[in-house]
This record gives structure tokens, C-alpha cells and sequence, in this order.
């Protein structure tokens, strides 16, 4: 049996993918990143707080790591020695929502001796992903009191099946046509549709009392564990890769840069928002105020002005990381005939001159010399001009906030996909390459 090269280091990857088990909704995602951080010596601070040290106990005007938690969003940072009012910001974003399945304000539904879920389509998901796999659920229960309790069923608990070939003869020469309401409703057992059955089932899962939880955001998730693939195992198949790969990367990377605790002339920044997966508009998105909120009420709790603030922003700059299409081995027409990003062979920066992606010239040397100091190699993607390009938090956080912006990420397979893949490489590369854009 043929065993891998150890040319990287597979801890990364490893904790990776207890990252990806661990965060089957964006509420778990940060509940996860924050456990990192809280590991790593950040605190947290809250919003409702007063921000200055002579009030606050958490003392976010001080040196050391914050961070702060709204529903499907984090924002944290680490205040080095010596920073300033003015002194700028080094972001990494990200986004902790991937493209699933969620349920419905009245879930309990069902037809000839079904039980069934009802639920909407969140982004843009491959519905067919989403057939015949074992499905958990998760989320987030709002309580009678005010208070949250996350919830997670991670065990075969609902499955949406295919209608068998016998009953659509032309499936495997015309292709699958899914109705995204009447084919999408998970089954989950067999009995009269009961009101109330979902949520009293969740409410004994949390061991919360009947009758308390009052409001839910709830999704289905792939159950399967995240698996080593391939000859060499050289690659990685899981779910939620776009873009927990980064929202973990970034955490990963800003960790390290607070333990080196060196002398840094900028603020390192993880920004993971929600929400990105349908356009970012929210309270927790990027195109909301959340990460101009935060970083404003860093520079004032230091005592900052707005001249202060302004500064700042103009000298901050952010790598916008998530991920991109590596060139498919069965549809290489699909792709720019001269950009094929490969898998294993390093982050890619994205570039679309019409302002998908907000990478520039100048970007791209920001990116250059950060892979370059860390030895690590990384590759452009570009879209075929007969193909419509994505897009992401990057031209959004660069409009919103007016801070020079670089998309960047992993190249993966299957992108939407209820399980992805990727090179088992990449997700370190890119950890590596920065933990050195947070320390150059
Ligand atoms: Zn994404």
C-alpha cells in the first residue's frame, strides 16, 4: 500500500476537518472559531458593551485578542503592543454560510403516511447533492427567555429520496429535473402529520423544556464525515468547504499570529460574516455594518478620532478568501483555456475585471509577496468570457468600507455540492500564506 509523501503538515488538515464536522450551520461555525480563539487567549467582548477600558471589564481598547459573536458572524482581532489609534487593519475575510436546505416556519408536512420537513433552498446548492444521503439537522433554537441554544442532530435523521429510474425511464438520457418545492421535502418517518412534532423532537434533543423554544433557524447537513481521498489520499472530500476552508484558515492563521505576539506596524482581523450565499445583505452579512462597526469602536476605545479612523481604513487592506473552481478533468472547455487551477497546487487569486472579484494589479503584489515570504506557490483563476463569473465579500467589503481588497482561496470540485472536494494541500498552503499577510 502506497502511503503519501509528508510534504505538509497533515495536523492542519486533520483539524480541519473536525472544523467542518463541528460547524454544520454558521452558528456552530463560530460557536467553533471561537473555541480556537478562546484557546488562543482572545476573549470576547460584546456589542451592548461600553468599549473603552475605564468602563469595561473586557477592555477592548487594550492590547490582545477580541472577538465578537452576532448570530452567523464573527469579527475578531489582536491588538499588538504599541498599536495607535491610527494604526491600520490586516483582514482576512471570509463567509460561515454554505448552500443547504432550511426549514420552514411551519415544518411538519406530509403525504401518503410520510412524516415530512418542509423546507426552502438557501443559495445556490446542487439540488441533486442533496438525494438519497443520510441528513441531519442543526441550528439555532430562540427561547421563550431571549436566549439561544445551538442544536445539532448529527445522526441519520432525514433523507430526500429519488424517485426510482423504473418511474422516470429518461432520468440517465435527459437529465434530472428537480422541482425545488415539490421534490426538495425531506422525509423523516412514518404516522400522521403531527403539528408541533419537529420542534418538540428538537426541544427534547437540547433538553429544553416543552413549549420554550419560540423561534428556530434550522438546516439540513450531510452527516458523512470528511474523508482523505485518492491514490495517495492526496485529496479531501467533506462538506461545507466553501467556505468553512477559510473561515478556519483564518482563524488558524490569526491564532498563530497572536501566540508569535510579534511587533506588527498593522491590527491582524478575521472577518467571517453570514449570509454571503445569497448576496450578503443582513446584520450579519458583509454588506452590513458589522465589521465598519467593530473596527470603528477599535479605534475610538483607543481613544482615536475620526481623522484617527480614517487613517486607519486608508491604510488597511483585506484578503477576501473563499473558494474557487479547480479546472474539472471532465469539462475543461467550461474553464479560461490558459487558467486551470489545480488542486494541491496552492491558493489562487481571483481576478474578474469587472469588479466580481476586487482584485487589481496592486492586489495581486500584495498577494505575490505574501506567498512568497511563506514559500508557499499559489495560481490565478479566471473566468471563460462565455461563462458568468461569482462573486463574493471581497467587492463588497472594498465598496462598503473603502478598504483595498484581494480575493483569494482554495481551488475545489463539485463547489455548491452537498459534499465538495479539494486538494488535502490547499487548505494549508493557504493557512500558511496567511499567517504571513498577518505578519508582513
Ligand atoms: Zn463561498
Amino acid at each position: 500500500m502506497s502511503s503519501r509523501p509528508a510534504r505538509f503538515d497533515r495536523g492542519h488538515t486533520d483539524d480541519l476537518m473536525s472544523f467542518l464536522t463541528a460547524g454544520p450551520s454558521p452558528y456552530h461555525a463560530v460557536a467553533a472559531a471561537a473555541e480556537r480563539l478562546e484557546k488562543a487567549g482572545f476573549r470576547q467582548v460584546l456589542e451592548t458593551d461600553a468599549w473603552d477600558a475605564a468602563t469595561s471589564p473586557a477592555a477592548a481598547s487594550g492590547t490582545g485578542g477580541r472577538y465578537v459573536l452576532r448570530g452567523g458572524a464573527i469579527i475578531a482581532w489582536y491588538v499588538p503592543e504599541g498599536a495607535q489609534a491610527h494604526t491600520p487593519f490586516r483582514i482576512v475575510g471570509a463567509h460561515t454560510d454554505s448552500p443547504n436546505l432550511r426549514v420552514k416556519p411551519l415544518p411538519d408536512t406530509g403525504s401518503y403516511g410520510w412524516r415530512q420537513i418542509a423546507v426552502e433552498v438557501y443559495g445556490g446548492t446542487l439540488l441533486n447533492t442533496w438525494l438519497d444521503r443520510d441528513l441531519g439537522l442543526a441550528g439555532r433554537l430562540s427561547l421563550r427567555d431571549g436566549s439561544h441554544r445551538l442544536v445539532n442532530v448529527d445522526r441519520p435523521l432525514l433523507r430526500v429520496p429519488q424517485l426510482a429510474v423504473h418511474l422516470d425511464r429518461s432520468v440517465n438520457t435527459d437529465g434530472l429535473k428537480l422541482d425545488r418545492q415539490r421534490h426538495m421535502q425531506p422525509i423523516w418517518g412514518l404516522g400522521d402529520v403531527e403539528e408541533g412534532d419537529l420542534i418538540r423532537f428538537l426541544e427534547q434533543e437540547a433538553g429544553i423544556d416543552e413549549g420554550e423554544v419560540t423561534g428556530w433557524d434550522l438546516m439540513v447537513h450531510a452527516i458523512e464525515a470528511p474523508a482523505y481521498l485518492g491514490r495517495d489520499r492526496e485529496l479531501l472530500a467533506g462538506p461545507r468547504m466553501d467556505n468553512l476552508i477559510s473561515v478556519h484558515a483564518g482563524t488558524a492563521a490569526l491564532a498563530a499570529v497572536a501566540a508569535a505576539d510579534g511587533d506588527l506596524p498593522f491590527i491582524p482581523v478575521l472577518a467571517a460574516f453570514d449570509h454571503e450565499e445569497n448576496g450578503s445583505q443582513s446584520d450579519t452579512g458583509a454588506d452590513g455594518p458589522l465589521l465598519g462597526s467593530v473596527l470603528e469602536r477599535t479605534v475610538f476605545a483607543r481613544g482615536g478620532t475620526f481623522e484617527d479612523r480614517a487613517r486607519a481604513f486608508a491604510g488597511t487592506i483585506c484578503l477576501s478568501s473563499d473558494t474557487g473552481h479547480a479546472v474539472h478533468p471532465n469539462y475543461g472547455e467550461r474553464h479560461d483555456p490558459t487558467h486551470h487551477p489545480r488542486a494541491n497546487g496552492g491558493p489562487i487569486l481571483k481576478v474578474n475585471v469587472n469588479q466580481r472579484y476586487a482584485t487589481d494589479g496592486s492586489g495581486r503584489a500584495v498577494f505575490a509577496a505574501a506567498c512568497e515570504k511563506a514559500g508557499v506557490p499559489w495560481q490565478t483563476f479566471v473566468s471563460n468570457n462565455a461563462m458568468p463569473c461569482g462573486t463574493t465579500i471581497g467587492p463588497i467589503t472594498a465598496a462598503r468600507h473603502g478598504i483595498q481588497t484581494v480575493d483569494i482561496g482554495v481551488a475545489i470540485l463539485s463547489m455548491h455540492s452537498a459534499r465538495e472536494l479539494c486538494g488535502a494541500d490547499d487548505p494549508y498552503l493557504l493557512a500558511n500564506a496567511l499567517v504571513s499577510f498577518l505578519t508582513v
